[in-house]
């Protein structure tokens, strides 16, 4: 074998005969997500991994037991290494004993063929180390039963076959294709990151699509908005202390990022320990202005990048995302006028034709755009359409307190009135959820292919963002004002501007989380997922699209 190629952990072999998609996802690309089996596999294999017993590093010509637990054992040989729960045995001749969880299958080899090879590498291990391995035994702790697995010649075969099948799929540059229909995918801990059926319909291979395997969302983000705050570590806890006085306490286990606004403190523990668990800690400004985030070693998924970054220098690529970006913007931006479109002395109880045709003829000149210049002078046209009507999806005011939300256009830098001041402050939380979104999944959010690349410009996350801005941003900004969740009396504006106070930008806060955690129905694939997720989903369809996976990026759109 290549001596410079990396050692293959065992366990990997075993995905690879699982699903050798799952094993380059694994393996080549870093990723891995967490399921109830995988948890349990965990827990169990914790208590197996502390070593001990008599080991069996050299076969000699010592005649006594063998009894030695986490055994770690290569070969540059057979490219491969392991650490092998428990070896028993006598002298030279010992078996290798792999843990599982759950329990025996009942299929007429005893176990299923990727445990069966597992442990088969295993014996190989040995084997090269000088013992004689004969046979194995796979142990299910889950009716704490022993199943002896030979390793006959076919077997030795069947693993060998696996080793380099591994070998030569890692070498290349895309994962091999998505199972189809399989009911393997259904126990897949890396179903929702490879989406097998969602590339399959994108591929016209199949015609329906099963749910998607949806993340229980039960972690969320922690804002901590007081100048005064500061975040440290207690144990498996999160504590807000102002002054030295606790005021609130969150599980670790509970928060899917930190948000800190303005000068408000964290300590290095707290820090560490964010990035150990791959928790974003974003900063923002105490207007709210997107300032930057960090998380751990980030994405090892340097594959997704180089496709990235690739792609961004081939101008018929950027054309077509940009393109698309654009169109289901206007698309977007024309359905939130007709769906929130209020009665008023101005205009009639529906957004008039004229305006809704201008605006679907933009989105048909954004597709036929030559360039990027001239798809940003179709974008700009319809922003302007689309905000001098923006007014008209705020309720006429019924007393003073929702008063005081006039808007006349889009100001910004600073906003100089509410709504604008509420624009700007739901764009910079977008950008902050789209940054985090794309980071999570490998992708670098600072270069993009619409946005210009400019200094600290995460324009990537502006790209992606450019379809949800009227769905998730305007819509909670029309909400909020119009449920009275935000009132005047929730801004402070002086001659350098307009801003929320405190009590509104939690309010806010409020009302955008609720936006993110609403269900949807994906246009193209039917099903319903939450706005947080579907930004997962169209952030890794983006990775399958820059692969080369999907001939096409699909945009999303409500009607
Ligand atoms: S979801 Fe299915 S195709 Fe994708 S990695 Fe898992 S088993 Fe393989």
């Amino acid at each position: 074998m290549n001596h410079t190629a990396p050692l293959i952990p065992v366990r990997i072999v075993n995905e690879y005969v699982y699903c050798p998609r799952l094993a380059y996802m694994m393996w080549v690309q870093g990723e891995f997500a967490h399921s109830a089996d995988t948890v349990e596999g965990k827990i169990r294999h914790k208590r197996v991994d502390k070593p001990g017993g008599r080991h069996p590093e050299t076969a000699g010509e010592d005649t006594g037991e063998i009894h030695a637990r986490s055994v770690a054992l290569s070969s540059e040989h057979l490219g491969i290494t392991a650490k092998i729960d428990l070896v028993e045995g006598q002298g030279r001749k010992v078996q290798p004993v792999d843990y599982k969880k759950g329990k025996r299958p009942h299929v007429a080899a005893g176990a299923y063929a990727p445990e069966r090879v597992q442990v088969c590498a295993q014996g190989l291990l040995l084997r090269e180390h000088g013992f004689e391995a004969g046979s194995g035994i796979l142990y299910f702790a889950g009716s704490r039963e022993r199943v002896r697995v030979e390793f006959d010649e076919a077997l030795v075969a069947e693993t060998t076959r696996a080793i380099e099948g591994l070998r030569t799929d890692s070498a290349k540059d895309k994962p091999p294709p998505p199972l189809m229909d399989s009911p393997k995918c259904a126990r897949c801990s890396l179903i929702g990151i490879c989406l097998p059926d969602e590339i399959g319909f994108l591929a016209q291979q199949r015609e329906d699509i099963r749910p998607i395997y949806v993340r229980t969302e039960n972690a969320f983000p922690l804002y901590v908005q007081s100048p005064a705050s500061y975040v440290r570590k207690d144990g498996g806890q999160l504590v807000i202390e102002e002054k030295r006085e606790k005021i609130a306490e969150v599980r670790l286990k509970d928060t899917s990022q930190v948000v800190l606004f303005g000068y408000c403190g964290m300590s290095t523990p707290a820090l560490h320990e964010c990035f150990r668990r791959q928790l974003p800690v974003t900063y923002m400004s105490y207007g709210g202005w997107f300032i930057g985030h960090g998380m751990g070693t980030g994405h090892h998924n340097v594959q997704t990048r180089t496709a990235q970054y690739r792609a961004s220098f081939n101008e018929q690529t950027c054309l077509n995302l940009a393109a698309g970006l654009i169109q289901a913007k206007i698309q977007n931006c024309r359905t939130l006028l007709r769906r929130n479109w209020k009665a008023s002395d101005d205009a009639g109880d529906k957004a008039p034709p004229q305006l809704l045709g201008a605006l679907k003829s933009d989105m048909q000149q954004a597709g036929r755009a030559v360039s990027v210049q001239t798809l940003l002078g179709v974008e700009g046209s319809a922003a302007r359409r689309y905000f001098e009507h923006f007014v008209f999806m705020i309720s006429p005011q019924k007393n003073e307190e929702t008063q005081g939300f006039d808007f006349s256009g889009r100001n910004r830098r600073p906003p100089r009135d509410p709504v604008n001041a509420l624009l700007s402050f739901a764009y910079a939380m977008l950008v902050r959820e789209w940054t985090v979104a794309l980071s999570a999944v490998g992708l670098d959010p600072y270069r993009g292919f619409y946005h210009q690349m400019r200094f600290g410009r995460p324009a990537l996350s502006l790209d992606m963002m450019e379809p949800f801005r009227p769905l998730v941003a305007d819509s909670t900004v029309i909400t909020a004002i119009n449920n009275g969740e935000v009132s005047k009396k929730d801004f402070i504006t002086t001659a350098f501007g307009c801003n929320l106070s405190p009590r509104g930008r939690k309010a806010f806060i409020a009302a955008f989380e609720r936006r993110l955690s609403q269900e949807v129905t994906h246009p193209v694939f039917g099903y319903r997922l939450s706005y947080r997720r579907l930004f997962e989903v169209q952030a890794r369809l983006l990775i399958r699209y820059l692969t080369g996976e999907v001939k096409e990026y699909p945009t999303f759109v409500t009607r």
